[in-house]
């Protein structure tokens, strides 16, 4: 039967931080030596995202990092506070049309007001061309609502989980945005981010980052595997492998304490779109260390739950996971659509 995984079958694992400041724009440390607080850290790749200002350093990269060429820009529509679109490079510098420090953005470049109404689709428009990819800033610090969120199209992660974001006001988490687009069948992916702005100590550097699988160490490579969704969001636990196939989970991960499986899908009387969930403890029969690895292989509908979710009919759904170990340190996994 198919397999079905958002993860490329043969590749490497990079660690990243999408969302970064250094004093070109709102950060307190100058842009160097932030690079060098993520290098320290084993990092591979790291978008330096400066508001409205495309950032692009060269002569940090090595055989073991990139720099990703990208930014941060906003828009205020009427209904929200500040939108902000994180915009990631899918070429070269030298491929693209902006230069390092150029400023960019709905103020300058395109004289659209802060509070056009459709400032901030525009701007995805214009952004996501081809070029780069866009992922939307924590919805939930930015005063979202999750249908003000599914109005707009055209990028292809939100960010899940922002540290700082967290750090300031608690509202670093926007998993229930993510699951409102899954469930109205929209294939989104998550991301975890630092947002760093502050400094170098564990509050605001390496609280959530992304894994991604891609072939290769090349801003090509990362873009297009983050499109793609091939990588997890994490705190620390580590997926090794992860995929569905005959309804069935199958993960290979760090030691963990708890797998939450969420399903969605439709019920047997055809008539709900529905999300149900289930939650594996380390010590079920479901679960079993392999060379230190922990590895489960458990039926997507398998536990007969307040939620029933072997009342569904398992044609078309949508399974996602999520793994937290024993000091609560979380991953996130991408939504995996199947459709049979
Ligand atoms: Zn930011």
């Amino acid at each position: 039967m198919e397999k079905y995984s958002t993860l490329i079958e043969n590749g490497q694992w990079y660690k990243g931080n999408t969302h970064t400041h250094s004093t070109i724009s709102d950060g307190k440390y100058p842009y160097n030596e932030v690079i060098g607080f993520y290098k320290n850290r084993r990092y591979n790749f790291l978008a330096m995202t400066e508001h409205e200002i495309y950032t692009a350093h060269q002569g940090f990269d090595d055989k073991n990092f990139i720099i990703i060429p990208g930014m941060e820009i906003a828009a205020r529509p009427p209904d929200g506070v500040y939108y902000g679109l994180l915009v990631l490079a899918k070429k070269e510098l030298s491929e693209l049309k902006y230069a390092n420090l150029q400023k960019v953005g709905p103020l300058v470049e395109y004289g659209l007001p802060w509070n056009d109404e459709q400032g901030f689709q525009k701007s995805i428009n214009k952004l996501t061309d081809g070029d780069h990819i866009s992922i939307v800033h924590c919805p939930y610090w930015n005063q979202m609502t999750p249908e003000s969120l599914s109005a707009y199209s055209g990028y292809c992660a939100i960010e899940i989980y922002n540290h700082e974001c967290l750090h300031y006001g608690r509202q670093g988490n926007a998993e229930s945005y993510w699951d409102y687009l899954i469930k109205n069948g929209r294939k989104i992916w998550g991301i975890a981010c630092d947002d760093l702005h502050q400094g170098n100590d564990s509050r605001f550097i390496e609280g959530a980052w992304i894994m991604v699988k891609a072939p290769g160490l090349s801003i090509a490579e990362i873009t297009s595997a983050i499109e793609k969704g091939s990588f997890y969001s994490t705190q620390g636990p580590q997926i090794y492998e992860y995929f569905i196939q005959d309804d069935k989970v199958h993960l290979e991960c760090s030691k963990v304490k708890k797998v939450y499986i969420t399903v969605f899908g439709n019920f047997v009387d055809g008539k709900s779109t529905y999300f149900c969930g289930m939650t594996c403890w380390e010590n079920d029969e479901f679960f079993k260390s392999i060379n230190n690895k922990m590895v489960l292989d458990v039926k997507v509908n398998q536990r007969q739950s307040f939620y029933r979710p072997s009342r569904l009919t398992l044609e078309k759904y949508v399974v996602r996971i999520t793994l937290e170990d024993e000091y609560k340190n979380i991953a996130w996994a991408n939504p995996v659509f199947i459709n049979k």
